[in-house]
C-alpha cells in the first residue's frame, strides 16, 4: 500500500510555517510515496490575497526537479468558501495545472468557524446553514473531493463542546452524502483531529459506514499538516480505519483525473 497524505499546506498557505522544500523533505524521510500539497485558496477576507498560484507552481516544479524519483508530488489547492465567488475560483482552476481540488468550507454565516463562542450558537441552526453550505459547495461542482466534513466539531472540542453529525443529524448527513454521490464527487478522511485532544478523525468512522452504504468509494486521506513535522502523521491509523469501514481502494488524482490505489498492505515499514 501507498502511503499518501492528500491535505498539506506549505508557507503559500497564510497559515503554512514552512516552505514546500522541506515539507517534501519531510515527507520523503517519512516514506510518503505520494503527496499532495493543498494550500489555503480562501475567498473573501484578507486570506485571498495572500494566495499566489504563480510562485505555488513555481516551488512545485522546483521541488519536482529535485525528487521527482523518491516521491510524487502532486500541486492541488484546498478552495475555502468557493460559492462566494464562483467565477474568481472557476478562473484561477482554470488557469493552473492543478491535480487535485479540495474544497472546503470554513466560514457560516460570513463568520469563520474557527472563532465563533459555540456556547452562545443555536448549534441546531448552525449546523443547518453549515450543511446548506456544503449542499451548495457540491452544486458549485468544480472540485474533486469535500474537504473535513464535520469541521464545526473540531472547533466545538477546543470549547468542551461535543458533536457527532451521525448521531445528532442522521437525515440531514444522508441526504448530503447522497448529493455527493450523485455528484461523483469524493470524501476526504482529514486526520488532523488525531493530533489533538479531540482524538477523532473529520469525519470519523460512522460518517464513512454511512458514505460507504450510499455508494460512495472515492475518499482521500490527508494530515492537514501545517507544518512540515506533521506531515504523514497519523496518516496509517487513518488508513486502518478507513479499510476497517469496508472501503478496498483509495482516491489519488493527477490533473483532475482519479486513480485508485489498493488498500491491500497492511504492513508498512
Ligand atoms: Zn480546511
Ligand atoms: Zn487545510
Amino acid at each position: 500500500m501507498k502511503l499518501l497524505d492528500y491535505h498539506i499546506h506549505s508557507d503559500n498557505s497564510p497559515d503554512g510555517k514552512d516552505s514546500f522544500h522541506k515539507i517534501v523533505e519531510s515527507a520523503i524521510l517519512r516514506n510518503l510515496e505520494e503527496i499532495c500539497v493543498t494550500d489555503h485558496y480562501e475567498i473573501g477576507g484578507a486570506w485571498e490575497s495572500f494566495y499566489n498560484p504563480t510562485r505555488f507552481f513555481q516551488d512545485h516544479l522546483r521541488a519536482d526537479n529535485m525528487f521527482h524519483e523518491l516521491i510524487n508530488i502532486r500541486a492541488g489547492v484546498e478552495v475555502g468558501n468557493p460559492c462566494t465567488a464562483p467565477d474568481k475560483v472557476n478562473e484561477v482552476l482554470d488557469a493552473f495545472p492543478y491535480d487535485f481540488v479540495l474544497a472546503s468550507l470554513h466560514d457560516v454565516g460570513g463568520c469563520d468557524l474557527a472563532v465563533k463562542d459555540y456556547k452562545k450558537e443555536n448549534i441546531d441552526e448552525l449546523l443547518k446553514e453549515y450543511f446548506d453550505g456544503i449542499h451548495a459547495i457540491i452544486d458549485f461542482g468544480n472540485f474533486d473531493c469535500l474537504g473535513h466534513l464535520d469541521l464545526p466539531k473540531r472547533y466545538m472540542a477546543r470549547q468542551g463542546l461535543e458533536l457527532d453529525i451521525y448521531k445528532q443529524y442522521p437525515l440531514e448527513l444522508n441526504e448530503l452524502l447522497m448529493h455527493l454521490k450523485e455528484a461523483d464527487k469524493g470524501l476526504e478522511v482529514n486526520v488532523s483531529g488525531l493530533r489533538t485532544d479531540m482524538g477523532k478523525m473529520m469525519p470519523d468512522m460512522n460518517v464513512l459506514r454511512m458514505w460507504y452504504a450510499c455508494g460512495g468509494r472515492k475518499i482521500t486521506i490527508g494530515s492537514d499538516a501545517h507544518k512540515s513535522d506533521d506531515v504523514g502523521k497519523f496518516i496509517e491509523e487513518g488508513i486502518d480505519m478507513i479499510r476497517e469501514c469496508g472501503f478496498t481502494h483509495i482516491a489519488t488524482y493527477e490533473k483532475r483525473k482519479l486513480k485508485y490505489q489498493p488498500l491491500e498492505y497492511t504492513v508498512y515499514d
